[in-house]
């Protein structure tokens, strides 16, 4: 089997800020391969739009990347090890600041914001600003680059490109916008988009025609998408595998119809009860009860605990890694101690009183780290910890 065009291992990235340090990413794996569209799915503050900065090396300060490897058509963006000294250090073959700048970032890997005024320039046309990230990216002369610009703006659905072509933003609408971005990640016919909120800010009817566009776009151009969103829907109406976020960490992933058929974890579940499904009538929606907590001091054991319907009593003991939970062809993980995979009798254990739900254990983990376990990038962490406390 080939490689993934994209791979993501055990990835983190973490916030040293006044309060402490924010686990933002804290250890995700996952794959794109070649023409799919893949969710990152969860509410704000679960990691996912620092998930994608982490992978496009454009974590600000105070944060940081700390442990992980992430892959790209087999270069090393992003890969840490273990140095003599036991710090972690940059691995050798991971590409420079410049390699990123120029071969990967808008040319391999393009980007999609949800706010598309933040990426296109006021006061230029919306035509000159294509034409120039045109004739930039791809050596295209002037003329060319401009008929180039015009045939992406048809592309995406633009109507009268020609005299489209002089407008400034201001003069097309949220929708209209988008589209240019779209072109514009388009243009460079990159093999990976990565789409961070980008229909967030639409109305439902426009948002249903971008996502019609980049469904058809996708099919003649054959990119593919990481797709960021907190919206269920969308992710069932475009994904094609889906990650759900929490607090940091992945803790289902899946094939689309299994998520939304099969679900095997309860934030999942609440995910798809808060809100309307097109294949199902419901008599109420049910909002997930409480708030997500702090990535400064998550909750010990299962970081859904506090808020889990399900929760017992080992839940706020054990911190259950992405395992393997259906016998079958698909692959089908969960991080959650009802199934059996986990063996750690559950069902044996107390369900967990509303008090009880943030009395916090004392965190056995489920991956073969066991308390007292610390990796390299765990004691970078610890240390800058300690500085920051001092
Ligand atoms: S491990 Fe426990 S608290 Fe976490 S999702 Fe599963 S049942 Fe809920």
């Amino acid at each position: 089997m080939s490689e993934p065009l994209l791979q993501v291992e055990d990835l983190k990235t973490r916030f040293y800020t006044e309060e402490g340090v924010v686990r933002a990413v804290d250890g995700i794996s996952f794959t794109v391969e070649e023409g799919e569209i893949v969710g990152l799915v969860g509410e704000s503050g679960a990691g996912k739009s620092v998930a994608v900065s982490s992978i496009l090396r454009l974590v600000e300060e105070p944060g940081e990347i700390v442990g992980g490897e992430v892959r790209f058509e087999g270069e090393l963006l992003v890969g840490f090890e273990e140095g003599p000294d036991g710090e972690l250090r940059q691995r050798d073959e991971m590409l420079s600041n410049a390699q990123m700048r120029k071969q990967i970032r808008g040319r391999e890997i393009a980007i999609i914001f949800q706010d598309p005024m933040e990426s296109l320039n006021p006061v230029f046309t919306v035509g000159g600003q294509l034409r120039e990230f045109i004739e930039l990216n791809r050596n295209m002369g002037e003329k060319a680059a401009e008929e180039e610009a015009i045939h992406m703006l048809r592309e995406v659905g633009i109507p009268e490109p020609e005299e489209r072509y002089d407008n400034y933003p201001h003069e097309f609408s949220g929708g209209m916008r988008q589209r240019v971005l779209i072109a514009m990640a388009l243009a460079c016919e990159p093999s990976l988009i990565i789409a961070d909120e980008p229909t967030t800010a639409l109305d439902v009817t426009v948002e249903g025609q971008i996502l019609e566009l980049v469904d058809d776009l996708q099919t003649e151009y054959e990119t593919s998408f990481v797709w960021v969103t907190h919206d269920m829907g969308v992710v069932a109406e475009i994904c094609d595998r889906v990650n759900v976020m929490y607090l940091g960490e992945i803790i289902e992933q899946a094939e689309v119809d299994d998520l939304f058929h099969d679900t095997k974890h309860p934030y999942t579940s609440a995910l798809l009860d808060s809100i309307p499904r097109p294949d199902e009538t419901v008599e109420n929606l049910d909002p997930i009860e409480g708030v997500m907590p702090e990535a400064i001091d998550p909750p010990r054991g299962c970081r859904f605990h506090t808020r889990c319907p399900d929760a017992r009593e080992i839940c706020t003991r054990v911190h259950p890694d992405l395992r393997e939970v259906v016998d079958g062809d698909r692959p089908h993980r969960a991080a959650c101690v009802k199934h059996d995979v986990f063996d750690v009798d559950y069902d044996a254990s107390e369900p967990l009183a509303e008090k009880g739900r943030r009395e916090f254990g004392s965190d056995i983990r489920t991956d073969g780290r066991g308390v007292g376990t610390r990796t390299a990038s765990d004691r970078t962490a610890d240390s800058q910890e300690v500085s920051d406390d001092e």
